[in-house]
């Protein structure tokens, strides 16, 4: 198959990109998270190629993308006040609310749930392709399972060349991160996946959040998990992460007493200066986390080009967006975290 790439500006990209989705193909779409790969939400065939071309566990459900708030009814049942009081102050834009599901989604959609994940993403153009399709548009982060989420059109086009019909390219996604995730079918929402829709954002709104054990802790391997894609390794490179927990002088004493030939350092661009013998790599700075988000896949990603082996990495703490750049850099270290000794300190 040829994969063929459309800028999202020129005219009739929406319509081109909306006619393979209609047809049952599959499509790159720009969101201001990370880049999707969509298909017909609602057509299970179509669907089902969604999770050959990214090797995705059939497991692992995927979020429906609507145009906006008021399509909910045709996918969801029993939708609770507080999803309206979401939808108007953070829609469109980066948070998935999981609700009760309708018959007409199939079931190799919700990967056999009776819930479904849903989200109405910023980006005009994915919008536009929504509407004009008339179906909402299943879409996981469109790169091979396991590794780095795509946040540029090159980033798809490297792991679904000749896989997918076509690629909208929108640019660089503002956020970087994915959705924020918040189940609304238990009693108290629960946060199942932190992103650009900070946790304080939302306990601020419901009055009430719980966090899921999942989000920051390592999980078993026979767990049950309300979001199952997490107890899958994600986000990460090929070779092995370690984060360095602790000061950044610390965390420069302890990686040159353990940088070896093929080693790799992520830092933040404050401690570039710290880190200058070890050929940095900066994805952001420590004092705005919103721009650590928006560099991170684009970092690990890096990584696989130049054939790290191994990577020392610096994580933000806290929370905000900070708390789900944590969840991403921790996933992609298998929760491998060295707290590196105060005595290191020069
Ligand atoms: P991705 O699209 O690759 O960003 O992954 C989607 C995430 O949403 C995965 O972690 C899924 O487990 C989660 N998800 C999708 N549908 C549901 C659902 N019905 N209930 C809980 N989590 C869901
Ligand atoms: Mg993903």
């Amino acid at each position: 198959m040829k994969t063929e790439v459309l800028p999202a500006s020129a005219p009739g990209t929406a319509a081109r990109a909306a006619e393979v989705i209609r047809s049952g193909g599959l499509v790159g779409i720009p969101t201001e998270t990370v880049y999707g790969l969509g298909a017909n939400g609602l057509d299970a065939e179509a669907v089902l190629k969604i999770f050959e071309a990214k090797g995705r566990p059939q497991d692992n459900p995927l979020i429906l993308h609507i145009s906006a708030a008021d399509e909910l009814n045709q996918i969801c049942h029993d939708i609770p006040d507080a999803a309206w009081v979401l939808a108007e102050r953070f829609w469109p834009g980066p948070l998935t609310m999981v609700l009760p599901c309708r018959a007409i989604v199939p079931r190799r959609t919700t990967a056999g749930l009776d819930t479904v994940a849903v989200r109405c993403p910023a980006s005009d153009v994915t919008r536009e392709i929504i509407r004009a399709a008339g179906v909402p548009i299943a879409a996981p982060s469109a790169n091979t399972s396991g590794k780095p989420s795509p946040t540029t059109a090159a980033h798809v086009l490297h792991d679904m060349d000749g896989k997918i019909d076509l690629i909208v390219d929108g640019g660089a996604c503002r956020v970087g991160v994915e959705s924020t995730i918040v189940d609304l079918t238990g009693d108290t929402p629960r946060l199942l996946r932190p992103g650009g829709v900070t946790p304080e954002e939302l306990e601020a709104l419901l009055g009430s959040l719980v966090v899921d054990p999942a989000v920051l802790g390592e999980i078993a391997p026979n767990a049950v998990v309300r979001a199952p894609g997490m107890k899958y390794k994600h986000y990460a490179p090929a070779g092995e992460v370690t984060i360095l927990s602790g000061p950044s002088e610390a965390a420069a004493v302890f990686v040159r007493r353990h940088f070896s030939p093929g080693d790799a350092v992520l830092c933040f661009s404050e401690e570039l200066p710290l880190f200058a013998d070890f050929n940095p790599t900066a994805y952001g700075s420590e004092s705005a986390p919103e721009t650590l988000a928006r560099g991170l896949f684009s970092a690990l990603r890096g990584f696989d080009d130049t054939g790290a082996r191994h990577i020392f990495a610096r994580c933000p703490e806290g929370g905000g967006v900070a708390y789900a750049v944590q969840n991403r850099l921790k996933k992609a270290a298998g929760f491998h975290i060295i707290t590196v000794p105060e005595e290191d300190t020069p």
